[in-house]
């Protein structure tokens, strides 16, 4: 039974204590990569990979994690959570121990003002980490995994299992048409794309309530703090994956929101951005790379015109994202794009191999 001296307000501590007074306690440094974002060495007992980025503070929400993966696992598959889950897994001891020392060490926390007052009616994005669509609480089956379709589409067996898509002819909203998993940062399934396999309208089809806004497709299997391609559509990732570049998410469409951007740098050191090959595509790709300039390292790959990266062969996307593949852009605040190099060479190599 909690007495009056034992009882611990867990919450008002998690409201409390800032995620930087209790790293400054630790003497942990992070950079600051974003307004709201602090990455850096991950500086926990449960980390063993030599990943130089994959600690990622969020200072509004006041969350951190690691997107190491034997890191997670050896904290039974918890990628991140609050300052009490931080002293938890730094202390190696219970959440109440970790909530006595935190009251220790900080003059009565729970007096101050909460750090993020959650608004009302928002759910509790600390087990998200990031901000997600809700896992779903089912998933297809008898997706066949060999559908012609797939091949039409220069999609390997091997890429379709990795993605986990294929035909689905039951009933339903995706019935006859290719179903594609989508899963959120921590890889729950959160949804599945529906692309027609003739031209039957729309070419795309989702559940009700998604939002691809929330999501980048294919994040949970790349690895963190790595150069990241940028693509707009899932068959993009696909066939850059099969190339060869498992480190590829999709934006699901051309615009980059809030909370994309947010992963993104959240994520990743450098971002590579390989959209379309047409004015639209052109045109996002100057949008986002405004927004990204001066927050990641970030290049624009040279995506032939008229083509779309879904369409590359293999050996044309290595040559455009090898040895020079790209157009660097500065690394600095409101520094516009540079212009794009000549090549033509690589251009013209590249649309000798299309398919
Ligand atoms: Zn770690």
């Amino acid at each position: 039974m909690p007495t009056s001296t034992n009882w611990i307000d867990f919450r008002a501590i998690r409201q409390g204590v800032t995620m930087k007074e209790i790293l400054a306690r630790y003497g942990v440094q992070l950079r600051q990569v974003h307004p709201e974002v602090l990455r850096g060495k991950c500086p926990l007992p449960s980390h063993s990979s030599k990943s130089a980025y994959s600690f990622i503070v969020q200072t509004r929400k006041n969350l951190w994690s690691c997107h190491s993966s034997s890191c997670a696992g050896a904290r039974n598959g918890r990628i991140g959570g609050n300052v009490l889950d931080f002293v938890a897994a730094m202390e190696n001891c219970s959440l109440r121990d970790a909530a006595g020392r935190i009251v220790g060490w900080f003059d009565n926390p729970i007096r101050k003002q909460p750090v993020a007052p959650p608004r009302v009616g928002q759910p509790d994005l600390a087990e998200e980490g990031q901000g997600s669509n809700p896992a779903l609480k089912f998933a297809l089956h008898g997706i066949e995994a060999t559908h012609p379709y797939l091949a039409v589409r220069g999609i390997t067996a091997e890429t379709a299992a990795a993605f986990g898509i294929g035909f689905y002819g039951h009933e339903g909203i995706m019935r006859g048409r290719i179903v594609i998993p989508i899963h959120n940062d921590a890889g729950e399934l959160v949804a599945y794309a529906g692309r027609s396999i003739d031209d039957t309208e729309p070419k795309y089809r989702f559940p009700k309530g998604f939002r691809k806004s929330m999501e980048l497709f294919n994040l949970h299997r790349t690895a963190p703090a790595r150069c990241v391609i940028v693509v707009e559509g899932f068959f993009d990732t696909m066939n850059v994956y099969q190339a060869g570049y498992p480190n590829v998410v999709a934006l699901m469409g051309s615009t980059l929101s809030e909370l994309q951007e947010r992963k993104l740098i959240g994520h990743f050191d450098e971002v590579l951005l390989m959209l379309d090959g047409d004015p639209p595509g052109r045109e996002a790709t100057e949008k986002i790379a405004g927004k990204l300039a001066g927050k990641v390292k970030l290049s624009v790959a040279s995506v032939p015109d008229g083509t779309q990266p879904d369409q590359l062969s293999a050996p044309a996307l290595r040559r455009m994202l090898r040895p020079e593949p790209v157009r660097r852009i500065t690394n600095s605040v409101g520094n516009r794009p540079a212009e794009s190099p000549p090549g033509e060479t690589i251009k013209n190599r590249a649309r000798q191999d299309e398919r």
